[in-house]
């Protein structure tokens, strides 16, 4: 562990501790991003995690800065999820922007003064990117002119700058997809009305319209041809992320139960003292190793040809886990485990949240059962009986 990784986990504890969680519920009741919250990460480090040095981010690689999300995600999950596209975008801003664009933008996105986030999804196209509407006319004189509406785009109205994926053509596939950074004082921009979302409110989501927006060729990010494959690499780096933020969720959630068990007296004793409780708790423990080693694995394997199946892995495997604690945390409380000052009801609303965005739990079994598919073919056959290897010719019971 590096000395600045080690400056740079302390100060997210410290932020998750300080800043996130005794705000987290008023957050939530005014509807409104903590613009300051999001200032104060930004002045302990936490939005330029792998910018270089140079344009004022922290140089950290995604193996450590990724960690981050875990101690943030013991404060809340969306809030963390915010900052990790935030710190996504900027880190493909810093990497692949232009001269131009890194002049303008790469510091006030690395200290947080300006937030980023990401617009991939469409009404129509989640799960499937490829089948997207928005479209950029590329027109000769050094701009591009972008249509076409986005969904579910976090941030809304909130972020400076929105890192845009288009098309630039109607043919059909991903070669002609690029992605271009839409500042939100652009002519056309506009955003429709907030999702209503209540558990996790203060964190504004809502479609996003470009009506002819031009932006200048300075802020490509990912040119055409390199769309999808960039912002699938993004979504590998986002989904690792997700994995470790719901590690601190549970972190919380089993922190909540064992606070109160060890003190709600029953049957002569304490509830922490019931074996049922302790199984209960300790599955979760063990689920919360299991999810820590996970995701840090996937995150050393980002960048190298294992990274989408270690990162669908992570997503698979630790959300899931991540709900079920925080269901079973909620029944070790009994009753009381719904009320609102516990917080285990938003945890569990957060988990389910956290198994859908940036690739659903089915979407990552699609990539593992892709990659077992590939793996059975490099196997050796092992011969199938007479009638049991051809459609339609086995036995009739
Ligand atoms: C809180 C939140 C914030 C978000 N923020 C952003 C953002 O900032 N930017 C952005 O671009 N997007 C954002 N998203 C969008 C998110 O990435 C999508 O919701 C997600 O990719 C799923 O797409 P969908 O909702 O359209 O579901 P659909 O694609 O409609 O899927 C519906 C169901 O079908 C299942 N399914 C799909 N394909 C298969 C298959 N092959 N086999 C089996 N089942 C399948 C899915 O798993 C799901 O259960 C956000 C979403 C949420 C919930």
């Amino acid at each position: 562990m590096t000395n600045t990784l080690d400056t740079i986990l302390a100060a997210a504890r410290d932020h998750a501790k300080t800043v996130i969680k005794p705000n987290v519920d008023g957050w939530n009741a005014t509807k409104k991003w903590p613009r300051d919250a999001s200032d104060k990460a930004g002045a302990a480090g936490l939005t330029g995690l792998y910018a270089p040095l140079e344009l004022g981010g922290q140089g950290l690689p995604l193996s450590e800065g990724i960690q981050v999300y875990e101690q943030l995600g013991m404060g809340d999950g969306a809030y963390a999820f915010a900052l990790s596209m935030h710190n996504i975008c900027t880190f493909a801003g810093c990497g692949y922007g232009t001269e131009t664009f890194k002049d303008k933008w790469a510091r006030d996105l690395t200290s947080g003064r300006k937030l980023a986030n990401f617009a991939l999804t469409e009404p129509q196209s989640g799960s499937d990117p490829v089948n997207m509407y928005s479209r950029a006319t590329i027109n000769g004189d050094g701009t591009w002119t972008i249509s076409g509406s986005k969904a579910w785009v976090s941030l809304a109205t909130e972020a400076d700058i929105y890192f845009t994926v288009v098309k630039t053509s109607d043919a059909p596939g991903h070669k002609d997809m690029a992605m271009i950074a839409i500042p939100a004082d652009a002519k056309g921009l506009s955003f429709g009305p907030r999702y209503e979302t209540p558990s996790y409110s203060f964190l504004p989501i809502s479609e996003m319209y470009m009506d002819a927006v031009r932006v200048s060729e300075d802020n490509i990010i990912l040119p055409v041809g390199q769309g999808l494959q960039g912002s699938l690499m993004a979504i590998d780096i986002a989904r690792v992320s997700i994995a470790s933020s719901c590690c601190g969720l549970m972190q919380a959630a089993l922190d909540t139960a064992l606070s109160y068990s060890k003190n709600r007296k029953m049957f002569g004793g304490k509830n922490l003292d019931l074996d049922g409780i302790q199984w209960m708790l300790g599955e979760v423990a063990t689920d919360l190793e299991v999810s820590r080693l996970l995701y840090r694995r996937a995150a050393e394997a980002l960048g190298t040809p294992q990274g989408p199946l270690m990162a669908a892995h992570a997503k698979r495997f630790v959300p899931n886990a991540a709900v079920k604690a925080a269901n079973i945390c909620t029944q070790v409380l009994g009753g009381m485990g719904l009320l609102q000052p516990y917080g285990l009801d938003r945890l569990s609303r957060l988990a389910q949240m956290l198994r859908i965005v940036d690739g659903t739990t089915e979407i990552s079994r699609v990539v593992i059962g892709r990659a077992l598919q590939k793996r059975a073919a490099e196997l050796p056959d092992i011969p199938v009986p007479k009638g049991f290897g051809e459609n339609g010719s086995a036995p009739v019971r």
